[in-house]
C-alpha cells in the first residue's frame, strides 16, 4: 500500500496542470493515467500545433448550465498566466485569427513543458493504470484506491482525489466515462452529455450536394438558436465542417435548422439590382461567380434559380433577384445528425457545476474530491478556450488539494 497526499486521475491538460501546481506547494502527488501515454489530446490538438489559449478569454466563451461558474477560475489563472509559462520555456508561438495562440513548431512543446514542470517538483506519473475500486475512507480520511497496472493490483491511499479523466470525445485519445461514474458514486448529478465542436451530417439531397462540393471552404455567417459566428465553412463528403460548423454545433440540437449567410460581407440585394443595370448582359451565374466558387453557384442554381440559369440579368425580374439575394444571405439547412463522439473535439454537459465549488473545484458533498477540466459541465468555444479551462480549473484545484 502506498500513501500520497494527492492522486490525480488522468494525465491530460487539466490533470498535469493540477499536479504540478500542487507539487510546487510541497504536496506529494501521484498521477494515474489509464492509457499507455500521457497528454494524447494535447499532441493531437490544433492540427498538431496546439491552440493552447486565446488572448481574449471570458466566461461568455463557455457553455455551462451556470454561466458564472467559470469566472473565478479564469480569473485565478488567466490566459496571460499560461502565456508567461509558455514564454518562460522559450516556446515559439503565433497569434492567428480571433486571438487564437498556436505553437509555431509543435504541440509536443506544450506537453514537454508540462512534463518538465512536473518533473522539477517531483510529480510521479504512472501510466497503464486503471482504477478498479475507489472508496472514501471513514471519518473523512481521504480515499482508498485499488489500481490495476498491467495485471498487477496496487493499493493507494490519498487525502485528496482529483478527477481529471476528461470526457467522451474521441475514445482512441482517452475519452472515457470514468469521471461521470465517480461523480455518480459520490452522489453528484450530471448534466446530459452530447458531442460538441463536431461536424454535422445530412441524410437528404444535401448529402449529395456536400459530396459534390467536398473540399470547398468559404467564409460565412452561421447561426442557430440565437447564436452566430463568422468563420470558414467546409463541405465534406459527409456534410459540413470547418470552424463555423464546429462552433455552431455546440448550439445545435437534432431537429434544429441552421442558417448560413454565404455572402456575409456584402448586401446581395443591392449588388444584384445594381448589376442588373450595370451588367445587364451578364448571366446570373457569371455574376455570382465573382463572389462565390463556380461549383457552389452551379449547385445552388439547381436548388434555387433553375429557371434563371441561362438568362441574362436584364431578363430576371427584380422580385426574383431579391428572392435569390435573400436565399444567399439565409440558406436554411437541416442537418440530420452530428458525427458524434468519434470526431467531436469536446463533450458538452458533464458533472453539474452546482455541486462543485467554483473557487476550488471541490465537490460540495464530498470533502477531498475534486473535478477539473472537461469532465465538468464547462465547454468552450473553438479557439483555445477548452485548454484554458483545463489550465484554469487544474490550477485552482492544485492550490488547495
Ligand atoms: C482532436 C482534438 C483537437 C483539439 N484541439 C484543441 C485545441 O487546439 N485547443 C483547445 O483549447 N482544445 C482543443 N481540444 C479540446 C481539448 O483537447 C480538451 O478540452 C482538453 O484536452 C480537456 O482536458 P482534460 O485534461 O479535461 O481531458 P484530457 O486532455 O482528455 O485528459 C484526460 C486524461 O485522462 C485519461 N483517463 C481517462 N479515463 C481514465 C481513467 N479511468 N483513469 C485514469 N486516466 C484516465 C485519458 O487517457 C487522458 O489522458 C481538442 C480536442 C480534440 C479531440
Amino acid at each position: 500500500m502506498s500513501e500520497v497526499d494527492v492522486i490525480v486521475l488522468g494525465a491530460g491538460a487539466a490533470g498535469l496542470m493540477c499536479a504540478l501546481t500542487a507539487a510546487e506547494r510541497g504536496r506529494r502527488v501521484l498521477v494515474l493515467e489509464k492509457s499507455n501515454k500521457v497528454g494524447k489530446k494535447i499532441l493531437m490538438s490544433g492540427g498538431g500545433r496546439c491552440n493552447f489559449t486565446n488572448y481574449d478569454v471570458t466566461a461568455e466563451n463557455y457553455i455551462c448550465s451556470n454561466p458564472h461558474f467559470a469566472k473565478a477560475a479564469l480569473q485565478r489563472y488567466s490566459s496571460w498566466d499560461f502565456i508567461h509559462l509558455v514564454e518562460s520555456h522559450n516556446i515559439a508561438f503565433e497569434e492567428r485569427r480571433h486571438g487564437q495562440l498556436f505553437c509555431l513548431n509543435s504541440a509536443k512543446d506544450i506537453l514537454t513543458m508540462l512534463l518538465d514542470e512536473c518533473h522539477q517538483v517531483g510529480v510521479e506519473i504512472q501510466t497503464d493504470s486503471d482504477v478498479s475500486r475507489l472508496d472514501a475512507r471513514a471519518g473523512g480520511q481521504g480515499f482508498a484506491l485499488e489500481v490495476n497496472q498491467l495485471g498487477q493490483t496496487q493499493t493507494f491511499h490519498c487525502d485528496s482525489l482529483v478527477v481529471a479523466t476528461g470526457a467522451l470525445s474521441i475514445p482512441t485519445l482517452g475519452g472515457s466515462d470514468m469521471g461521470y461514474e465517480i461523480a455518480r458514486q459520490f452522489g453528484l448529478s450530471l448534466v446530459d452529455r452530447r458531442a460538441g465542436l463536431v461536424p454535422l451530417m445530412f441524410s437528404d439531397a444535401m448529402k449529395l450536394l456536400c459530396e459534390q462540393l467536398s473540399g470547398l471552404a468559404l467564409e460565412v455567417d452561421i447561426s442557430c438558436n440565437g447564436y452566430a459566428f463568422t468563420e470558414n465553412l467546409l463541405f465534406t463528403h459527409r456534410g459540413i465542417s470547418g470552424p463555423a460548423v464546429l462552433q455552431i454545433s455546440n448550439y445545435w440540437h437534432p431537429g434544429d435548422a441552421i442558417t448560413v449567410d454565404l455572402l456575409p460581407n456584402l448586401d446581395a440585394t443591392d449588388w444584384l439590382l445594381s448589376a442588373k443595370s450595370a451588367q445587364s448582359k451578364s448571366y446570373l451565374k457569371t455574376l455570382l461567380g465573382q463572389s462565390l466558387a463556380k461549383s457552389l453557384v452551379a449547385a445552388l442554381g439547381k436548388l434555387f434559380w433553375l429557371q434563371w440559369e441561362d438568362k441574362v440579368m436584364a431578363d430576371i425580374p427584380d422580385s426574383e433577384l431579391r428572392r435569390i439575394a435573400q436565399q444567399l444571405h439565409a440558406w436554411v439547412l437541416k442537418p440530420s445528425a452530428s458525427e458524434g463522439y468519434r470526431t467531436a473535439e469536446v463533450t458538452l454537459g458533464g458533472v453539474c457545476t452546482d455541486e462543485v465549488s467554483s473557487k476550488t473545484m471541490e465537490a460540495r458533498q464530498q470533502s477531498g474530491l475534486y473535478f477539473i477540466g472537461e469532465v465538468l459541465d464547462v465547454s468552450g468555444h473553438l479557439g483555445g478556450f477548452n485548454f484554458q479551462w483545463a489550465w484554469s480549473s487544474g490550477y485552482s484545484a492544485g492550490l488547495v488539494v
